[in-house]
């Protein structure tokens, strides 16, 4: 596991690419063994694993929610939460903005981008994703700052499929970027990239790629 993080901090850190480390299912003594080589950035999928996971573990560390969120479970990470990757309709957002406001602070947020074929991803669809901003604008969010785009790739290992569904997150981001964020300097996270298949996303443009199995090996349960 070591070995591997280290390899890979020397791969993508001088290419400006940020690793967010996929600790979901994994023990908290692992996620330490990472926090003490200097990795604050830790994913998790479920809430409530989250929750537990940062009662026990240091408070510098990062906390981002990668996995579908549940409107109902917003306000169990408000207070802290570092990034979410997984804002998928509006009014998720406005959940989120919501309760940003009860505890007064701004929340930062990935749009995620469905780019894969299969139906079973989460994400706003192209077309719905750049009409998100047609009622109500990102200004209208007080408490949310939109930190840029998310997307999953289809599970293939057919590589111009997975450079197409890159390039197409890319493509959403600077389509984005012009229309509503060109002034703003914190809209500029790409995050889009597995274990399987890191280095297209990467190769495509993506600048933040979310890593599980390759840093920590296999997960028991999915
Ligand atoms: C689990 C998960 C990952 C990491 O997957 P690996 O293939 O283990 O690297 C990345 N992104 C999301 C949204 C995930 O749920």
């Amino acid at each position: 596991m070591i070995e591997e993080y280290l390899r890979l901090k020397t791969e993508l850190e001088p290419r400006g690419v940020n690793i967010l480390a996929v600790s979901k299912t994994h023990s908290p003594e692992k996620i330490m063994q990472l926090y003490n080589l200097g990795q604050r950035d830790f994913g998790e999928n479920r809430v409530q694993e989250m929750v537990e996971k940062r009662t026990i573990l240091p408070h510098d560390i990062r906390w981002h929610q990668i996995g579908h969120l549940q409107k109902n479970k917003v306000k169990y990470i408000a207070p802290w939460v570092s990034l979410i990757h997984s804002v998928d309709d509006l009014d998720l957002l406005t959940v989120i903005n919501r309760e940003g406001e009860k505890c007064n602070r701004v929340i930062s947020i990935l749009l995620q981008i469905k780019i894969a074929e299969e139906d079973t991803k989460y994400g706003l669809l192209i077309g719905e994703a750049l009409n998100i901003f047609q009622v109500k604008k990102p200004s209208d969010f007080k408490f949310i700052k939109f930190e840029g785009v998310m997307g999953m790739a289809s599970f293939t290992e057919d590589i111009s499929q997975l450079e197409g569904e890159y390039k197409t997150l890319i493509k959403v981001f600077h389509q984005f970027k012009r229309e509503y964020f060109a002034h703003d300097d914190d809209f500029r996270i790409i995050s889009g990239g597995m274990s399987g298949d890191y280095k297209i996303a990467i190769e495509s443009g993506c600048n933040m790629v979310r890593l599980g199995s390759i840093i920590f090996g296999q997960r028991n349960s999915p």
